[in-house]
């Protein structure tokens, strides 16, 4: 899950991302209401919400909010702002956000918000991920086999090795290049590390050899990586 924050305080922009990041959100944080529009209208990045301050500079997020609906984007909206008087709340619903948060606000009461902009948008709403007997679990964070012998122990995962299966378990079968798993699960601004991508699923691999199924994420030599659920080994058989 892919979200962009827009906030041009430093101190909370950094705390926010921090938070979310932690939830195994992967977040491009911009400062600038511009540059934020050039994110959002961006075909390469998928977006599961944006997190709008409602100023600043550039365009404000009530701008960028009315723009998108302009477009038909339904992508949920989570206003940011100072202001809390019954106007300024009616201007930001009015332009198409779907829930608006007044500063200053915990970071509990902040993923509260986020999961229940998820469950109204079903779209949005992250469901179980299964593929061939590979089931991802979002409520958990854990990867599990469901197979013929029965359930398996689930397998916690970190943030990243749950972004990474997430991205291989929506294209299975397909060859997802080094460059694109690079781009979907860090962000955008960020330099880039070399092996960076072949680290974390080494990683990941560790995790899946755990339930015996490793070797259905295949190296495709030159091109990137394919997650083949039919490739099993005998035990998970
Ligand atoms: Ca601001």
């Amino acid at each position: 899950m892919r979200i962009l924050l827009v906030e041009d305080e430093p101190d909370l922009g950094a705390v926010i991302k921090q938070t979310l990041n932690r939830e195994a959100y992967v977040v491009d944080w911009i400062t600038d209401g511009t540059e934020a529009w050039w994110y959002l209208t961006n075909q390469e990045v998928e977006y599961t919400l944006a997190i709008l301050d409602w100023l600043l500079p550039g365009l404000s997020g009530l701008e960028l909010c009315r723009r998108l609906r302009k477009n038909n984007n339904p992508m949920p909206v989570l206003i940011l702002t100072a202001k809390d008087k019954m106007e300024d709340k009616v201007a930001g619903l009015d332009a198409g956000a779907d829930d608006y948060l007044v500063k200053p606000f915990g970071n509990e009461e902040l993923l509260a918000r986020l999961r229940a902009l998820q469950r109204r948008s079903p779209k949005f709403q992250p469901q179980p991920l299964q593929v061939g007997n590979l089931l991802l679990d979002y409520s958990t964070r854990t990867v599990t086999l469901n197979n013929s012998s029965g359930v398996a122990p689930a397998i916690s995962l970190t943030a990243k090795e749950f972004q990474l299966l997430e991205y291989l378990m929506q294209h299975p079968n397909q060859i997802v290049s080094r460059h694109q798993i690079r781009n979907h699960l860090w962000e955008l601004d960020t330099e880039p590390i070399s092996n960076v991508v072949a680290a974390q699923m080494r990683l990941l691999r560790q995790k899946l050899a755990s339930l015996d199924c490793d070797s259905m994420i295949e190296t495709v030599q030159g091109m990137g990586y394919r997650l083949n659920p039919a490739h099993v080994s005998r035990k998970t058989v």
